[in-house]
């Protein structure tokens, strides 16, 4: 593990995560550009930053695991994102470094984990506990969904980290992703204060509440309906040989829909829940939507029209 502390132009403590799996070269980029551009931490008397002091803001950069990333390979020994909170002890390398890689992210007010995926555009957020710092986070990201995955797995960095918002910015190895979770970097550090090149700009988010996965049999692989696509009620979401998967219920979306990017899954359910709403803007929940779900490629502000008057 690699961490690299750089100045923050406000009080919060933050931090960029990449390389949490080794074949997603763009969050490892994403972050080696950050490190060029921010401005070094100057600490007097060359003091190590301390998670637990009170002083000054910093934003904290990690390449987390670096063995995976110089053999460009998800993992060496088990994956690093289903491996929290881990174990110090263990001999599995990623099990060893989970609690490492926690406790660099002790105390820090806000926690940006980069991924990519085999899945289409367009990018999304995933949070697996919602706290003003996520709320902060998500909508002041450039993402239209984010996935609360809460009732899902309680093994990833999103869960076993507070304030943690993990966010799949593009197709792996793609230039589209490096370029797109450049910017959202950057508007993750405006919105914590901690870039001030210019005002944070925030919006409603559509909240989608992970369900379960999807799983691929075997023979040619279908998908019908792409990432965040409303699934009519008795539509075939995906089909192989072994399976025919068909929706019965409203409100369904997928979640990274992919024909032949997961050996065992062709991605997973949705149902989406409602939108989070900017910070001060009301209460810190999910409000559900009065309006016909799944509007998977309109906007959080259009979403948002139809309802009560807001606070301002
Ligand atoms: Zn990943």
């Amino acid at each position: 593990m690699q961490t690299i502390d750089r100045e923050s132009a406000g009080s919060a403590r933050v931090a960029i995560v990449g390389g949490i799996h080794g074949d997603e070269p763009a969050g490892v980029r994403i972050v080696e550009r950050l490190a060029a551009e921010l401005s070094p931490l100057d600490l007097p008397d060359g003091e190590a930053t301390d998670g637990d002091a009170e002083s000054e803001g910093f934003v904290r950069l990690i390449l987390a695991n670096e063995p995976a990333i110089e053999a460009e390979t998800r993992y060496t020994d088990a994956d690093l994102n289903r491996a929290f909170p881990g174990d110090a002890d263990s001999d599995e390398y990623e099990r060893a470094l989970a609690p490492r890689l926690a406790a660099e992210l002790e105390g820090v007010d806000a926690v940006l984990a980069l991924h990519t995926s085999h899945s289409a555009p367009p990018p999304f957020a995933i949070y697996s506990d919602l706290t003003e710092s996520v709320r902060r986070t998500v909508t002041g990201l450039p993402v239209d969904h984010v996935v609360d995955a809460g009732g899902l797995r309680s093994t990833t960095l999103d869960s076993a980290v507070p304030h943690t918002v993990s966010i799949e910015v593009g197709r792996q190895g793609s230039e589209e992703a490096v370029a797109f979770g450049y910017e959202a970097c950057r508007a993750f550090l405006r919105a914590h204060g901690a870039l001030a090149d210019e005002p944070p700009t925030f919006s409603e988010t559509v909240v989608v509440e992970g369900r379960e996965e999807v799983p691929k049999g075997g023979g040619e692989p279908r998908v019908h309906y792409a990432n965040f696509e409303a699934i009519p009620e008795g539509a075939v979401f995906a089909e192989d040989d072994v399976y025919t998967h068909r929706v019965e219920e409203p409100g369904v979306v997928p979640i990274l829909a992919s024909e032949r990017g997961y050996d065992d899954i062709f991605g997973m359910y949705g149902h989406v829940s409602g939108v989070v709403k900017p910070p001060g803007e009301g209460e810190l929940r999910v409000y559900p939507l009065d309006e016909p779900v799944g509007t998977g490629d309109g906007d959080g502000e259009q979403n948002g029209a139809d309802r009560s008057e807001h606070a301002e």
